[in-house]
């Protein structure tokens, strides 16, 4: 199980460096060297480490692209959105989703995520009685992660009803539905190598005692939940608790704050964003989704001056890009501010910035405390740039990041290695042939 990687040119904690020898032992890197006796496998390239991707509904990959058509004269939106996706939900099995998570799940390899936190809240059948395996569907999410080879942070969602106050779910929502026994249940869902964390679907979908008991129950696990995506929550929120739900979320979870991840929270005000940062907990945005829908944009600035945490997720899986989502999340904020090089340190590379803040973020969101570096005891899960690629041939250091995230995108990325194996090699994931038709006849017969 033992291997050698030679570096040639690597994004270290420390910085950059030229010839680094990794020791790799059970995936993970057990020692850190100058070039020796030239046995270790050559890597050329730009070695960064693999990017965690905190939030994913690996089913809406099928759905990319078909939700833009206007639907009439009333103005579309997140909730019309909503709709097409319940609608499309209903057609789903086990097979399905497991066919197009795996492909989602090597296109996110592809892309430079090596590990992804699956939202996952599709448990039951269509008309909501439960599987004869309860656990079904989570199983098919981590059969396909298993099939990809990409790291696994499975979040099975608590979902207790259709909105605030008791609001009764909807017929098109009693998939997701399940009370606290079932969830327990979920919760059993063995993820090998991996991590199971609690996701609370949102302040609309649980109650405040449900939240509770789910942070009480399992204490020590990632917890996740969508909170102020929607300026409608927001107001819903108001109405029926009185506090804005950054502020009722932390006020629920208290002291407990720093292993929460807030998916989204596009509109915490400029006091819960404080609030956020002083808790240490992750802001799990996901600028291209949150693009798509008409979202909003989150205050990035103030939330990072404020030593706020943050990671980047792909959520409906429009666009499957670490580049595009970093880049996505600087430009928004350009074009908020209209200035440049908005989230930049002075002096430094805008590009380094995202990368490394979306990195740390994404680590401590999975839950993996072995992501987040090329170092000692981490992971080895490397994401390889083509150093020949058009937009980084003449680049170097911190503008190789640049290069990638505003001029390159995908194209650049060259190889991938999970735990210490190559998954992508010249671009391609080393089983897409088999894992894309599987997916194009799956979405064939959806059609
Ligand atoms: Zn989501």
């Amino acid at each position: 199980m033992a291997s050698k990687l030679h570096l040639e040119t690597a994004l270290m904690p420390d910085g950059w460096r030229q010839d680094v020898v990794v020791g790799i032992d059970h995936g993970v890197i057990t020692s850190v060297e100058e070039p020796g006796d030239g046995t270790a496998e050559r890597v050329s390239g730009i070695a960064l480490p693999g990017l965690p991707n905190l939030h994913s509904h690996a089913f809406q990959r099928a759905m990319a692209g078909l939700t833009e058509r206007r639907r009439g004269n009333e103005a579309d939106s997140f909730w019309t959105w909503r709709e097409a996706m319940y609608h499309f939900v209903d057609r789903l099995g086990p097979d399905d989703l497991e066919a197009i998570a795996a492909f989602a799940y090597m296109e996110m390899l592809e892309a430079g995520f090596t590990q992804v936190a699956e939202f996952h809240y599709l448990h039951h059948q269509p008309d909501g009685r439960p599987y004869d395996t309860p656990n079904e569907m989570s199983q098919r999410i981590v059969a396909a992660a298993e099939a990809a080879g990409i790291g696994l942070t499975l979040l099975p969602v608590l979902y207790r009803q259709g909105g605030f106050l008791g609001k009764p779910a909807t017929p098109a929502q009693r998939r997701f539905l399940c009370d606290r026994d079932a969830y327990a249940r979920l919760m059993e869902t063995e993820v090998p190598g991996g991590a199971t964390g609690i996701a609370p679907h949102s302040l609309r979908a649980v109650t405040l005692g449900d939240l509770g008991w789910a942070a009480r129950t399992w204490p020590d696990r990632p917890a996740h939940i969508h909170v102020a995506e929607q300026e409608r929550e927001v107001a819903d929120c108001l109405a029926a608790h009185n506090r804005r739900p950054v502020d009722l979320l932390l006020d629920t979870i208290g002291s407990d704050a720093g292993r929460w991840c807030l998916v989204h929270a596009t509109h915490a005000d400029a006091a819960e964003l404080g609030r956020m940062a002083e808790a240490s907990a992750v802001a799990g945005l996901c600028p291209i989704t949150e693009a798509n829908l008409g979202d909003g944009l989150f205050d990035v600035p103030a939330f990072l001056a404020r030593g706020g945490r943050l990671g980047v997720g792909s959520d409906s899986l429009i666009r499957i890009s670490a580049a595009d989502e970093l880049r996505t999340l600087e430009y928004g904020q350009r074009l908020m501010h209209r200035q440049r090089n908005v989230l930049a340190e002075p002096a430094r590379s805008t590009g380094r910035r995202l990368f490394e803040a979306a990195l740390a973020g994404g680590a401590r969101a999975t839950g993996e405390e072995r992501l987040g570096g090329i170092a000692n005891g981490k992971r080895a899960d490397l994401v390889v740039l083509d150093q020949h690629h058009p937009s980084l041939v003449a680049a170097r250091d911190d503008s190789l990041l640049d290069g990638w995230l505003f001029a390159a995108d995908n194209a650049a990325i060259k190889s991938v290695y999970r735990r210490g194996r190559v998954v992508v090699r010249d671009g391609r994931h080393i089983a897409r042939d088999a894992i894309a038709r599987r997916y194009a006849k799956t979405v064939a017969a959806l059609a």
